[in-house]
């Protein structure tokens, strides 16, 4: 009874994942209570956010110099609790390539001079701007992107060299593929799409990319609070978090993040030769930007009256 779930987010979960969420609902191995039900400081609950973080390093072979949050408030927080907390010569240069993107260059505004270096709203974030001679300023605290863009199907595929720190907003296609973690200073995620339920945000945090502003930051704004107590400053989203250790598990049982990429183009692939071939449909990013993730087609001009019987056949086919 399962449909073909397509949303981009929150979006489908291992089926796997769900049946032991399931299986453990009522009684968590043992423990007479619900994940949802038990205290974030028991033995018990402390194996799982720890089996996570380990699970995390190992699937993304993250440095010991980089830091494992999960923390609370969305993707959306991070737009200024980036700025926040790295700003110091409030300058940060920003390549914007979607409407996430700007949303993080326009909270940036707040505390500093945001520097757009490249975009691509001039035709709707359709393409991923050239990035390969960028003019970012010497005293910028760091470039921001946002690798794959939602909305629009676009993606950076290539870990970008650049001097300064780098700030990478992965919401929609961590865990898509291989990256070097070393050329980021903080990447960051919300879950609900490639990991668990929505509600824990994923950060991985080079340690010494902090301390260096002077501006006062609330405490649960403040990345360093929550390095200090292993992300137990506060409750921490229990069950999402569970849900994202039996997400990670899954990952490891595929073969990893490189066999989930290759599963991923596969998939991408039988999409995109289709809306080709079809007259029916055009994709909507350029073809060499296209992403593996969002795979974004409407229906050719010529055949827009047929949206509403194409939405009812495909419901008609799960
Ligand atoms: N960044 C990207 C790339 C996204 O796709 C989204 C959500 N669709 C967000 C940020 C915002 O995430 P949240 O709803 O967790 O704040």
């Amino acid at each position: 009874s399962r449909v073909y779930n397509f949303s981009a987010g929150p979006a489908v979960l291992p089926e796997e994942v769900l049946q032991e969420a399931a299986d453990e609902m009522l009684d968590y191995r043992g423990c007479g209570m619900s994940v949802m039900e038990m205290s974030h400081r028991s033995k018990v609950y402390d194996n799982i956010i720890k089996e996570a973080e380990k699970d995390l390093r190992e699937l993304m072979n993250i440095p010991d110099n980089y830091k494992v949050l999960f923390l609370q408030g969305g993707a959306s927080q991070f737009f200024a609790e980036v700025p926040m907390n790295l700003m110091k010569n409030k300058k940060a240069a920003y390549i914007i390539t979607g409407q996430w993107a700007k949303k993080a260059f326009n909270e940036a505004k707040i505390y500093g001079e945001a520097v757009a270096v490249a975009s691509s709203e001039d035709k709707t974030y359709s393409y991923i701007p050239d990035c390969s001679d960028l003019d970012i300023p010497e005293d910028a605290d760091y470039v921001y992107i946002c690798e794959n863009n939602t909305i629009y199907g676009t993606e950076m595929r290539k870990d970008p060299d650049v001097k300064q720190r780098l700030v990478c907003d992965m919401s929609s296609d961590i865990f898509s593929r291989p990256i070097d973690i070393s050329k980021y200073d903080i990447i960051y995620a919300g879950a609900q799409k490639n990991l668990a339920p929505a509600g824990v945000t994923l950060a991985i945090v080079r340690v010494d990319a902090l301390g260096h502003v002077d501006r006062p930051i609330p405490t649960m704004l403040n990345y360093a609070t929550h390095i200090k107590k292993d992300s137990m400053f506060n409750t921490p989203p229990v069950l999402p978090i569970y849900a994202a250790l039996q997400t990670l598990k899954w990952y490891k049982e595929q073969g990893g993040i490189a066999a989930m990429e290759k599963k991923d183009m596969e998939n991408a692939a039988i999409l995109y030769v289709e809306i080709d071939r079809n007259k029916l449909f055009r994709g909507t990013a350029a073809a060499e930007d296209r992403s593996i993730m969002n795979v974004c087609f409407v229906l050719n001009d010529a055949y827009k009256e047929l949206e509403d019987e194409f939405s009812n056949f495909a419901a008609a086919a799960g």
